[in-house]
């Protein structure tokens, strides 16, 4: 994994595979050049085993059991996939939106059927952007199928120079990550810091101060305050933002 958690090759880590799974972590893997840093992102007892997530904590239970089974042979009993969801919460992970009137739900149904068919034939990820402008106005913000269309749609706004568009994605992607990731988590600190950047040239002064103080606080958790991603990237990023408030 690179600093941006994009897989950049293999390594084999043995210490750290030993390390079992759960879908609420009490650790995290980041890498500090070709140096595996394992990092807790809560208080761990001293009797508590270290779990990290070998599955995409975002997606809902059934889905990562599956996940799980499929790649690692095991069926997850964490805390996690064995609370029984309330009625509500599953409603959420799969279901249009609240305030939904007839048109919206006769969309979401339409949608709903395409984004079954995308994933049979493992397109999820594919031209998302145009996917997740329809599903935006139907599909609940933690509906997992919106979690994973946003995700994509947020690279191809940005390879497509879309950075106001990027910026509302980056928001809702957030939304769901403060949901449903832990506290500290790497994907949502790395978010943060992105998000907090695109603000700062779309001059949201404020937002971005918002954005990199709260992803500050969480990479400082999940990487520590003196790995690169803080003391390179994030500080850069702050000093550029006194500039241009001392400008404005
Ligand atoms: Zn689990």
């Amino acid at each position: 994994m690179g600093v941006d958690y994009l897989p950049v090759g293999i390594g084999l880590y043995l210490e750290a595979s030993v390390l079992d799974h759960s879908c609420l972590p009490n650790a995290t893997i980041v890498f500090e050049g070709k140096t595996l840093l394992l990092r807790p992102v809560r208080e761990i007892a001293a009797d508590e085993p270290i779990v990290i997530a070998y599955c995409n904590v975002l997606h809902p239970t059934e889905r990562r059991r599956s996940d799980l089974k499929e790649r690692y042979y095991f069926h997850c009993t964490c805390a996690s996939c064995e609370a029984v969801d309330s009625e509500e919460e599953t409603l959420k992970r799969r279901s249009v939106r609240w305030e939904s009137d007839k048109t919206v739900q006769a969309e979401y149904a339409a949608l709903e059927k395409a984004m079954a068919k995308r994933v049979r034939k493992g397109q999820e990820e594919e031209a998302a952007l145009p996917m997740y402008r329809k599903m935006k106005s139907c599909f609940h913000p933690f509906d997992w199928r919106y979690c994973q269309t946003v995700e994509a749609a947020f690279d191809e706004a940005l390879d497509g120079t879309l950075f106001e568009e990027a910026y509302d994605i980056a928001r809702d992607i957030l939304t769901a990550y403060e949901r449903f990731y832990p506290e500290f988590d790497v994907n949502t600190g790395l978010m943060l810091l992105k998000a907090g950047k695109i603000a700062l040239y779309l001059d949201k002064l404020y937002e971005s101060e918002q954005l990199l103080t709260r992803a500050k606080e969480v990479l400082s958790v999940t990487h520590g305050a003196d790995h690169r991603v803080v003391t390179d990237r994030l500080e850069t990023l702050m000093v550029e933002l006194k500039a241009y408030k001392n400008l404005s």
